[in-house]
């Protein structure tokens, strides 16, 4: 693949840049220090049409492709790693998979609102219990007359205290071999029983909203299923292969501002008589950051490209996300070591990125879990 950005892809960066430069960047200490998600922040990218990228402009998106929003991932999570983890968990998490698997009805009610950046959405499946293993769920949903009856409770859920809905996942019934039917069920978050809470104190990602919901006796129209009743297993696995592309976008953020930085500092700082960046050692760990960070962004859009083509692209995902990931903690944790003891202070703003980008092996699969993806799709 002969790959070069489009010229709508490099007018879109250049303005993603600039907007996130002025309108997030200059938050990222603040809302790390507070812990307290930007709501202005989303209400500009709304109004710039940046919350709708990948969805096409009939359900108020921009109709532009995977690349164009991971594009816009990168720049955001360049910015501030906990802003980036919101806008990319309301978008590939929030808003795909209605866009996916909902009826024509629930895209015009809770896509167009999300796409034109009117509200956010979140999407629930992990519970206490279950969280690599998704099959364990224990939220459970029955059927009664037209209502669906949820109960349960999911943990760790982004952007849920400002969602206008979360899509909640929840054993729905038995397979004949036993294992359970899980199905998604969209859940406006202002329907009586359900309880939402902010509880945690994370070490990053900060500026970043993550609840606990607690569902009791919540009470849903039936058609706010969404998709086949018997596939959502599948949806989600679906959902969370984009998803994890953009992780991987944000991922490549994260580490292009703690590398921008060390190289900037090492240019500045002189010991010995002269600046660090002389000195080899440190020149080899620039090199190197600069390599690994590009392989990444490379694999982010072949992944984001195959998608966008409509060929299979889990296996490209979990490579982006796996290795754009872990190479971002090399990254990161060499941008602190460049600027020695400044490095360890929260002035010079690298110990965040370090913070920050440990979620990214985490969060839509750990770094085990996405080997264990690249196997299965090697046949193992
Ligand atoms: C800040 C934050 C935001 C999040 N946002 C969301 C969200 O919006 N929606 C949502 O649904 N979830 C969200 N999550 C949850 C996240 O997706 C899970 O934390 C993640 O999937 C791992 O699950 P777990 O924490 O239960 O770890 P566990 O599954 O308990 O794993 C613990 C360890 O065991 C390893 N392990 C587990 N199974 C295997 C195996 N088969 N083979 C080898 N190793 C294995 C794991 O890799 C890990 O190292 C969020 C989490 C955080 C921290």
């Amino acid at each position: 693949m002969d790959f070069e950005l489009s010229k709508e892809h490099v007018m879109l960066q250049e303005m993603v840049r600039n907007v996130a430069g002025k309108e997030i960047q200059p938050y990222a200490r603040e809302v790390d220090e507070t812990g307290e998600m930007r709501l202005e922040t989303f209400k500009k990218l709304g109004e710039l049409g940046l919350l709708g990228i990948p969805f096409p402009e009939k359900y108020g998106g921009a109709g532009g492709d995977t690349i164009s929003y991971c594009i816009a991932v990168e720049e955001i999570g360049k910015a501030c790693g906990g802003t980036g983890l919101s806008y990319a968990a309301n978008t590939s998490l929030g808003a795909s998979p209605i866009y996916y698997f909902g009826t024509e009805e629930q895209k015009r009610k809770w896509l167009v609102p999300m796409a034109k950046g009117e509200t956010l959405g979140a999407f629930g499946l992990t519970e206490p219990n279950a969280g690599s293993d998704a099959g364990g769920t224990r939220t459970k949903a029955v059927l009664d007359n037209d209502e669906w009856v949820i109960n349960g409770e999911k943990c760790w859920i982004t952007n849920a205290a400002y969602a206008r809905q979360v899509i909640v996942t929840a054993v729905t019934g038995t397979k004949k071999d036993g294992r359970p039917i899980i199905s998604a069920i969209i859940v406006p978050t202002n329907t009586p029983g359900v309880t939402i809470t902010s509880p945690y104190d994370k070490m990053g990602v900060r500026g970043s909203n993550t609840c606990q919901i607690v569902l009791e006796n919540v009470r849903v129209p039936r058609e706010n299923l969404l998709g086949d009743e018997k596939k959502g297993f599948s949806q989600f696995l679906y959902t969370l292969d984009g998803g994890r592309i953009s992780i991987a976008a944000l991922s490549v953020g994260i580490a292009q501002a703690a590398f921008e930085k060390a190289l900037r500092f090492a240019k500045e700082r002189k010991q010995f008589g002269q600046s660090i960046s002389k000195f080899q050692a440190i020149q080899f760990k620039l090199a190197d950051m600069a390599m690994e960070i590009e392989l990444a962004r490379n694999e982010v859009y072949k992944a984001a490209w195959l998608k966008d083509q409509g060929k299979p692209f889990a296996k490209e995902a979990a490579f982006a996300k796996l290795f754009a990931s872990e190479m971002g903690f090399r990254v990161c944790n060499q941008a602190i070591q460049i600027h020695g003891g400044s490095g360890y202070m929260r002035e010079y703003e690298v110990e965040r990125y370090l913070r920050d980008i440990k979620l990214m092996e985490i969060g839509e699969g750990t770094s085990e879990i996405q080997r264990l993806v690249i196997a299965r799709q090697l046949g193992c």
